[in-house]
């Protein structure tokens, strides 16, 4: 039972990575870190955080970004793109929700390392973390986010 319209459809700037959203996602987060401003040139990092079976890739990709065993920041090889990073934790991925074809509903539910926040950047987030979640913070995450987590439409 879900209350999210599935499939979603997402692409990269030049269209030649396409990406389906199959499964709810579990939590959406902002990301203040300085690693995030970097990557995505901007205030901070937007993930929606799925099961790895609930995203299916199409086109070719390259792995970017810090480049560490436990983390996978993959790009579009053409326009570069930063599409989604996996490794982090068994089974799950985070794809970057502005690549949706519709993220005019995208709200971030959580946000984490308030710490490297950019004095005027505000993300509308309902939960703030000063550093990253622990594995202990992820059941009253995904609990908000299933009851209060912004929805497409
Ligand atoms: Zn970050
Ligand atoms: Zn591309």
């Amino acid at each position: 039972m879900t209350d999210w319209p599935l499939p979603l459809k997402a692409s990269c700037l030049c269209g030649q990575v396409k990406m389906t959203i199959t499964a709810p996602p579990i939590c959406t987060f902002a990301c203040h870190c300085r690693a995030c401003q970097k990557l995505t040139g901007g205030a901070y990092s937007l993930t929606l955080m799925l099961p790895a079976t609930g995203l299916k890739v199409e086109g070719e990709t390259e792995i970017g970004g810090l480049h560490r065993p436990e983390l996978h920041h993959h790009f579009c090889t053409h326009c570069k793109n930063w599409l989604y990073t996996d490794g982090f934790a068994e089974g799950l991925v985070n794809m970057r929700p502005t690549l949706l074809e519709d993220a005019s509903w995208f709200i971030p539910y959580a946000e984490t390392m308030t710490t490297d926040r950019l004095p005027g950047a505000q993300t509308g987030a309902q939960v703030s973390f000063d550093g990253f979640p622990g594995e202990a913070d992820f059941p009253a995450l995904m609990e908000g986010f299933a009851r209060h987590g912004a929805r497409p439409g």
